[in-house]
């Protein structure tokens, strides 16, 4: 993971710590999520495991609390083309 990859998902992980927990219903709503620890997309319906049924679980690599879905208000888009939002 180079320099630039680590300081995108340092920025994603600040920006969502309020939506990676208790975000079932968010998941839900979203078009698709990005985990801040892998940095990779998913759907919500690749979203099988639910921590505590309330939590989502990322599907690439199995963490917790660190799923955002793009209900959350967050500039993912922005993080996708690789600019780390002002
Ligand atoms: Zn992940």
């Amino acid at each position: 993971m180079d320099d630039a990859t680590k300081a995108r998902l340092q920025w994603l992980d600040e920006s969502a710590s309020d939506h990676g927990w208790n975000n079932r219903e968010e998941i839900n709503a979203s078009e698709k999520c990005i985990c801040s620890a892998c940095g990779q997309w998913s759907e919500p319906a690749q979203i099988t495991k639910w921590y505590n049924e309330r939590h989502a679980c990322c599907p690439h690599c199995g963490l917790t609390g660190v799923v955002v879905g793009s209900r959350s208000g967050l500039p993912l888009e922005a993080y996708e083309n690789c600019r780390i939002p002002e």
